[in-house]
């Protein structure tokens, strides 16, 4: 029988917690959340469907690949995921081209990342097998796919890390739910409550001390909570803003070999999709560029909606723009990019909105990325040893880690190790 007088504390309301505390309080376990926002969902950000004819997702948006987890969820809540088509086009300062430039070294990059046995950082992958003056340009959009889509650093980023991404070009199938994520965690937090768990909004952990057997959980505003374990769910910049007991702090400091990115996404919705007028344009998906706001894409429905994005260390360049800066930084890129001007897309905006997750106080950045030491450290932190787990998407060892499939996943798997303890 489960020990119904245990009662787990999770630190954070996103994913990872949210499925963590649904598995433990259906099996008896007392669970209370502590959320510093003043909703769930944390990296999950659903953005006001007054504002752009839909719950536009301003954190995570796609369902990467297989996503066994997430999808299994979404059917749970009876959502749909629709996989998204379309194509990849480039613009380099001239023309747009449907071509990746990586196509002619398609090969040798395959090729070459097989071979690997040790890992090694991208930047030192790259100088090792294609430093010649013939590869810049390989190296260029391999730079720019491990900053961008990974919002990796490559001097620090592993190679056999993004290996499987490489090998399909990071082409797996992606797709959008029904709705928006913000709905799988509507339900998720639906069901949490409906099994008894408590969730606390406006909760900001401050501090998590050991005290007679039993763990104090302190908050900023002065709530205290005491309690048998607690699951630290928070980014991983957060963790150095807690607390925490000595050995917790020690196996803490393990996530200084793990990877955490930045992003800056605005989306913009306009009256209409003008940027289907040019007629190669039609099926755009993704638009890849070198513009300030470098990567775009569409819906392709009814919502005339661009979304921007721009991930890696360079986005520190951006640092000193606040919202409607870096809105305007984007109008900028896409007069640049379709050679319009600026003044003619600004007046066909309807709504915008733009984050630069840095600058978020409870996630400090967007998501992980493995660095060669990273499966290492999250051995270390995935332990359920002591009276304070670790979860959530950095410390997935799965393919995906930094997606919501890998805080659902990790999520699950925290739970199991407390239930079979
Ligand atoms: C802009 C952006 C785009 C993304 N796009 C995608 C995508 O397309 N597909 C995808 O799969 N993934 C995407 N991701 C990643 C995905 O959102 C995350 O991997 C996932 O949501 C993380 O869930 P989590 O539960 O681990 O952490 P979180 O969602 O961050 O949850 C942790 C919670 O802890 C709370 N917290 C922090 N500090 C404290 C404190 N001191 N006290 C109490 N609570 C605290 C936070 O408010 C937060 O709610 C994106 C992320 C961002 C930022």
């Amino acid at each position: 029988m489960s020990d119904t007088s245990e009662h787990i504390v999770i630190v954070g309301a996103g994913a990872a917690s949210l499925m963590a505390a649904r598995a433990l309080a259906r099996a008896g376990k007392r669970v209370t959340i502590l959320e510093a926002r003043d909703r769930c969902g944390g990296r999950i950000h659903p953005l006001p469907a007054s504002e752009f004819g839909y719950a536009a997702d301003g954190g995570a948006e796609f369902v990467h690949g297989e996503a066994p987890v997430t999808r299994g969820l979404a059917r749970e809540a009876g959502l749909s995921v629709r996989t998204i088509g379309g194509t990849q086009w480039s613009f380099d300062g001239k023309a747009f081209s449907r071509e990746s430039p990586r196509d002619a070294y398609h090969e040798k990059l395959h090729a070459a990342v097989k071979e690997l046995t040790d890992d090694l950082t991208v930047a030192d992958f790259l100088r090792r097998h294609f430093a010649g003056p013939e590869y810049a340009r390989l190296r260029h959009a391999v730079e720019r796919m491990v900053e961008g889509y990974d919002a990796a650093d490559p001097e620090r980023a592993s190679t056999l890390a993004l290996r499987d991404e490489w090998m399909n070009d990071g082409h797996a199938t992606q797709g959008r739910i029904d709705g928006g994520y913000g709905r799988l965690i509507d339900f998720l937090a639906a069901e949490c409550r409906k099994s008894g768990a408590a969730i606390h909004l406006g909760a900001v952990v401050v501090a998590i001390e050991e005290s007679g057997g039993k763990v104090v959980v302190r908050c900023a505003g002065g709530e205290e909570q005491i309690c048998d374990r607690v699951i630290l769910t928070v980014p991983l910049p957060l963790l150095r803003e807690i607390a925490l007991p000595a050995a917790a702090r020690t196996k803490a400091a393990a996530a200084d070999d793990i990877g955490f990115g930045s992003v800056i996404k605005l989306l913009l919705r306009f009256k209409r999709p003008w940027w289907r007028e040019r007629e190669e344009l039609a099926d755009m998906l993704f638009l890849l560029s070198d513009e300030t706001i470098p990567v775009w894409w569409t819906r392709q429905d009814q919502h005339h909606v661009l979304t921007g994005w721009f991930g890696g260390p360079r986005t520190a360049e951006l640092s000193h723009l606040d919202p409607q800066g870096l809105i305007d930084a984007g109008l900028d890129s896409l007069a640049a990019i379709f050679n319009r001007p600026r003044e003619d897309i600004a007046r066909g905006l309807v709504a915008a909105a733009a984050a630069n997750w840095a600058h978020d106080p409870f996630a400090r950045g967007a998501y992980s990325w493995a660095t060669p030491q990273t499966r290492a450290a999250q051995e270390i932190l995935a332990r359920a040893d002591g009276s304070v787990l670790f979860s959530g998407e950095a410390l997935y060892r799965g393919r995906d880690m930094g997606t919501v499939e890998a805080a659902l996943a990790s999520g699950v798997e925290t739970a199991g190790l407390i239930l079979q303890g």
